[in-house]
């Protein structure tokens, strides 16, 4: 397939789009990034504060049935959480490898380890499973607001859950959040999976019960597919990754609770003292929940990058393009399976590249076999294990300080040297605490061109 019209004249026009087409790595400005104050209003219309609250109240009552029946929550006292730790001999390897220069601290986000599905998917997924849950337990008047949602552990919950189906598209880790949770309350779950997927991942879902259906297409079929069986179900509801708000709201709880880690740590984010966030990205869902939920907390403190594959940089150029859902990777012609199966998104969530737009800073990209590279130093200098997937985020402190065009996004936003020093950045690592130890071992050796 040939390149697109609208994507050779972004091409002719722009370096940046050149290097996406040669699959060369490279960085997207955003070039309607605004400050907060300017976006804030028309940003709570379809997203407010008081809906992120309510989200994080909704978890808090399902934390007592969380923490009964996953008792890795114990800890937690039934909330989905993950450390935040800082990682030194990672950035010292990092500077040294690659001759970059990393000022401030370095942190990874380890979603990576979150209990219950093992990746940043047990935020979104699992609320958006516990609301549709409540939705219908409430309807059905077998739970009342006032209940113990302990309730929801029991048979008859639990059967009634049995006549209703929950159906998900998904590269991988999605589904698992969707399918372990679901199976877990009752439901009957569909699995549609793009090709992309890893066969470890169809065959626990297969083990917790979980119908899997796999496509040779890419994701966004897979999502479609999925969409087109479960609207002619009513007994069925559809997780859309796409659009859903809910989901959405599951992942800009993540804010809220590191900011809670960051105050534990004395750590400082003001003007003086910027926060930086560098997510792994595919469909944005997940990323721009996250990005969402931190710049209504910190506002201009906060700047959020998004990383992705060279060969799947698809929220990167549903922005960039203005066409926002309107595009496929494929436009710009790249095709080809990735290494990252957990970013392999071809066209990006329509809500996210919207509703993101003026607050996302830019978008890294970052070739497949770099991934492979990081994983290896993040377990050799921290004794830390995250997926390929979840290593997209390394590149982004490595080359913040060499492209020119980041570089002119420092000094637009005064953040001089000092600042800098003076900052925090934090990798999000998005998964990998699932994968099985043979899986491991065949990542470690996976060496790519
Ligand atoms: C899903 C996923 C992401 C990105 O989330 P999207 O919502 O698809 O943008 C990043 N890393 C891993 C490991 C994932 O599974």
């Amino acid at each position: 397939m040939g390149i697109r019209e609208y994507a050779k004249q972004m091409i002719e026009k722009d370096q940046v789009f050149k290097d996406i087409a040669d699959q060369k790595e490279t960085i997207w400005i955003n070039d309607k990034y605004l400050p907060f104050e300017m976006v804030d209003a028309v940003c709570q219309l379809v997203v407010s504060d008081g809906d992120i609250a309510d989200a994080e109240r909704r978890l808090h009552k399902f934390a007592p049935y969380i923490k009964k029946c996953f008792p890795e929550t114990a800890e937690s006292g039934g909330l989905i959480e993950s450390p935040l730790k800082e990682i030194s001999a990672m950035k010292k390897a990092l500077e040294e490898t690659y001759g970059a220069e990393i000022p401030g601290r370095l942190l990874l986000k380890m979603d990576s380890h979150l209990p219950i599905a093992g990746s940043v998917k047990a935020r979104g997924g699992i609320y958006e499973v516990l609301k549709h849950a409540e939705d219908l337990a409430l309807e059905a008047g077998l739970v009342t607001e006032g209940d113990s949602y302990e309730r929801f552990a029991d048979d008859d919950v639990r059967e009634f859950f049995g006549q209703h189906t929950v159906q998900v598209g998904s590269t991988g880790n999605l589904g698992l959040s969707i399918g372990i949770m679901s199976a877990f309350l009752g439901f009957k779950v569909k699995v549609h999976m793009s090709a992309d997927a890893r066969q470890w991942k169809k065959d626990m879902l297969r083990s917790k019960g979980v119908e899997v259906i796999e496509y040779e297409d890419d994701y966004s079929k897979a999502v479609q597919e999925g969409r087109r069986q479960s609207d002619m179900d009513p007994t069925s509801y559809f997780v859309d990754d796409e659009y859903s708000v809910p989901l959405f709201l599951g992942y800009a709880v993540a804010a809220g609770r590191m900011k809670k880690q960051l105050d534990e740590m004395d750590i400082t984010v003001d003007a003086g003292h910027p926060l930086i966030l560098y997510v792994p990205c595919g469909v944005g869902g997940a990323p721009g929940g996250i990005c969402y939920g931190f710049k209504r907390l910190y506002g201009d403190n906060v700047h959020v990058f998004f990383c992705e594959p060279t060969l799947f940089p698809s929220v990167l150029l549903g922005m960039a393009s203005d066409r926002y859902n309107e595009v496929n990777v494929s436009d710009f012609g790249l095709t080809g399976m990735s290494a990252a199966d957990g970013l392999a998104c071809a066209s990006p969530s329509g809500f996210v590249v919207r509703i993101d737009r003026n607050l996302l800073s830019g978008d890294f990209t970052v070739k497949d076999a770099i991934l492979f590279d990081y994983m290896r130093m993040l377990k050799n200098t921290e004794d830390i294990f995250i997926e390929p997937s979840s290593c997209a985020a390394f590149t982004a402190p490595v080359n913040l300080l060499k492209y020119d065009n980041a570089r002119a996004y420092l000094e637009k936003h005064e953040l001089t040297a000092e600042k800098l020093a003076n900052s925090t950045q934090v990798c999000w690592a998005t998964g990998g605490r699932l994968v099985p130890d043979e899986i491991w071992d065949k990542y470690m050796n996976t060496y790519m061109e």
